[in-house]
């Protein structure tokens, strides 16, 4: 329920093994959310047409199947309905809730600096007004309040393990990893997060061929004004860097908290269209492609977790994920090195060992 009294709608999706005599372990579940900024309505859209790709293809995909028999989905396409209401009916460009605040004429706190980890309003603390305002004590922004206190009852009473959670924003591009609110602190599984980051980039840009950057959400929380800005920071000096106000996370965001707090261990934020030509007002005709785009990362979010270097490290066939991922020709020249092989049999047997040697070591890389 937010401040204004909507419900925040939810959708949980997954198939559970029935008949099942054992006392079930927890179900490991995946939250899609979106929207916990209300301007930002390419989330909201995109978190929709990502469920609708998940329940449709069920039991035509054999990889979405999967999927959704390993996994509970949790997808909220909009975090903040309040916020969201009124950018249909009164201002476009509102970014925060719409709770009240000390200031009578200001209302609204930012959802995204309101969780209780790392929470830091130094630079909004005294100016409710700001579009960044973190409330004057951590969790004070309803929405996020409940939205964490029913995380954690999932987590007690209802059976839930939380193993994954993507965070939908706009705009910049961007596949954002822990932590926000600090660059000088890395998080223990950095290379981990990095390595799916990458692969979700990827995923991204093999659906459109648009290119998402990757790097920690402590870098990219910061303003975009043009298109041409939106590169890699590490390329810009640190002085240019103070120059950018920070605008997205920073501290008390929901991606520190959940991969800090919660200990979910792949958590990400992931900006959606565009680099800044249209910014939060970004044209219709985006809302599929961008909604595709997302639909290919959360899918490779999801193989990820089953493959190897995911969760379920014991379970037989947990190279499925890097196989699935694996381009086309590399199979191809897989096949031909088995030709060869089988020539080299009927010629010499002890050749042959050394090449069936050769071949199992260069598969296995
Ligand atoms: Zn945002």
């Amino acid at each position: 329920m937010t401040y204004e009294g909507r419900d925040i709608p939810a959708l949980r999706v997954g198939v559970h093994p029935t008949n099942s005599e054992k006392p079930s372990s927890p179900r490991k579940t995946i939250i899609v959310a979106g929207g916990s900024h209300a301007r930002e309505w390419i989330s909201t859209s995109s978190i929709n047409y990502v469920a609708y790709s998940f329940i449709t293809a069920y039991g035509r995909d054999k990889t979405i199947t999967k999927l959704l028999e390993k996994f509970d989905w949790i997808f909220i396409p909009t975090l903040n309905p309040d916020g969201y209401v009124y950018t249909w009916e009164t201002d476009r460009l509102w970014r925060k809730n719409r709770q009240q605040t000390a200031l009578r004429f200001c209302k609204g706190v930012d959802l995204d600096r309101s969780y209780g980890f790392e929470w830091d309003s130094d630079s909004t603390k005294s100016n409710p007004c700001s579009e960044s305002f973190a409330g004057e004590h951590p969790f004070e922004g309803v929405e996020a309040q409940r939205f964490a206190n029913w995380v954690r009852n999932e987590t007690k009473n209802n059976n839930a393990e939380f193993v994954g959670f993507l965070d939908f924003h706009s705009y910049s591009q961007q596949v954002l990893y822990p932590y926000s609110y600090s660059c000088t602190s890395a998080p223990p599984s950095l290379e981990n997060l990095e390595e799916l980051a990458i692969g979700l980039a990827k995923a991204i840009r093999v659906t459109n061929g648009e290119i998402y950057g990757v790097t920690s959400a402590c870098e990219g929380s910061v303003a975009i004004p043009r298109a041409k800005d939106c590169q890699p920071r590490q390329e810009k000096s640190k002085d240019e860097k103070k120059l950018w106000p920070r605008m997205e996370t920073g501290g008390g965001s929901a991606l520190d908290w959940f991969y800090h707090e919660l200990r979910v261990s792949y958590a990400y934020q992931i900006k959606l269209r565009d680099t800044g030509s249209y910014g939060f007002l970004l044209p219709s005709k985006n809302i599929v492609p961008t909604g595709k785009e997302a639909f290919s990362a959360v899918q490779y979010f999801g193989q990820f977790l089953l493959g190897n270097k995911g969760i379920e490290k014991s379970e037989p066939g947990v190279n499925e994920a890097a196989e699935l991922s694996k381009p086309e020709v590399v199979k191809k020249e897989e096949k031909e090195e088995w030709a060869l092989v089988e020539k080299e049999q009927v010629e010499d047997i002890d050749a042959n060992r050394s090449a069936d040697f050769e071949l199992r070591r260069r598969r296995r890389r």
